[in-house]
């Protein structure tokens, strides 16, 4: 029987000294993006620790076909350490987090793992539900378990590099999370300046702790309690995949058409759609024109239905909006969803 512990979290300035980490007698390897190494922070902060390795992060991280490769690299660094005394230590984003989160999944049938997300996306969301996964050459993330780290360090220092368009990607999720969380952090939000780190740090605990409150109905996903936080993404990820987009601002987009879905089944009023809309277009303006006439109808279904969230009756577990903190899940069929693309000229 699997059970579930609340990481512990930290928001802390900097990165956590050794003794944060590990105890005396313990060991631990440090799984890190190679880019961190131009941070000077992070570039001394590695020193403390014996075991390291660099990775390049990204989609081809997540390959299974390298994973053997890999496995066998980082065991050569801690084939002395013992089971219990070992930790990993994620250091870096998304992909970063799942490739090393599976890595302690598998090692020795499960080592601990530790998570310090450097962008602001892992730092929000991926970090902390307990997913990881790799990739095969059909699907996204089919191949991963559910393994909760011991230990999240969420540092200012660190999250102070990320250069403006990760922040604003970063965004995205944020907007998403205050839409599915309501008033208390919605009106936070409410700025038309240039979204900084700043801003965003006193905010970071309640939107992470939003997180957790939907994980912890079900954290490892046997029923569909999770599903609301995927409130954006069906067309976010068409977008992300076909555009190259950033996964937070490919989201953005995909509450654009939520909202405007939402309000035409008559499941949202029109009074928090504007409020929603207008929020949205101050810092995602829609890039429908843009794009919509470069993506076929085709193509797009060809998106959907690679998607991971896809069942098998082609039918979709659409989020929908029903006012702000009132998220609406409901059974809809691919077709539906390409009429309404087309509908609405994301798609030609
Ligand atoms: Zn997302």
């Amino acid at each position: 029987m699997r059970t579930y512990l609340k990481p512990e979290i930290f928001y802390q300035d900097n990165l956590p000294p050794k003794e944060q980490v590990i105890t005396p007698g313990q060991e631990c390897i440090i799984v890190y993006d190679i880019m961190l190494t131009e941070i000077p922070e992070f570039k001394n902060w590695l020193t403390m620790f014996e075991h390291y390795y660099g990775v390049t992060g990204g989609e081809a991280l997540k390959s299974i076909k390298y994973f053997p490769e890999h496995f066998d690299k980082i065991c050569r660094k801690i084939l002395h350490a013992s089971r219990t005394g070992l930790k990993v230590i994620a250091v870096g984003g998304g992909s970063i987090g799942d490739f090393a989160g599976f890595f302690a999944s598998s090692y020795k049938r499960g080592v601990s793992l530790i998570n310090i997300p450097t962008t602001l996306l892992a730092a929000i969301d991926s970090a902390h539900g307990g997913k990881n996964g790799l990739n095969s050459s059909f699907s996204k993330n089919q191949i991963g378990t559910f393994y909760f780290p011991e230990k999240v360090f969420i540092c200012r220092k660190i999250l102070n590099y990320l250069p403006e368009d990760q922040i604003l990607s970063g965004f995205g999720e944020v907007l998403k999370t205050a839409i599915l969380a309501g008033d208390s952090l919605w009106d936070k939000l409410q700025i038309d300046d240039e979204i900084t780190m700043n801003y965003l740090w006193p905010l970071l605990p309640e939107i992470v702790d939003h997180k957790y409150k939907v994980v912890e109905k079900d954290p490892f996903e046997v029923t569909n309690k999770r599903r609301i936080l995927n409130l954006g993404h069906s067309l976010g990820h068409v977008l992300e995949k076909q555009f190259n987009l950033l996964h937070g601002e490919a989201v953005a987009q995909g509450l654009h058409f939520t909202l405007d879905w939402s309000v035409e089944k008559k499941h949202l009023s029109r009074e928090d759609y504007k409020k929603m809309k207008l929020c949205l277009e101050t810092h995602f303006p829609c890039i429908k024109e843009e794009l919509g006439p470069h993506i076929t109808k085709a193509r797009a279904l060809e998106l959907l239905m690679t998607d991971k969230k896809m069942d098998l009756d082609q039918e979709l577990n659409f989020v929908y909006l029903k006012g702000l903190g009132l998220p609406h899940v409901e059974k809809t069929k691919v077709y539906n969803i390409i009429a309404k693309l087309f509908q609405h000229s994301w798609v030609t």
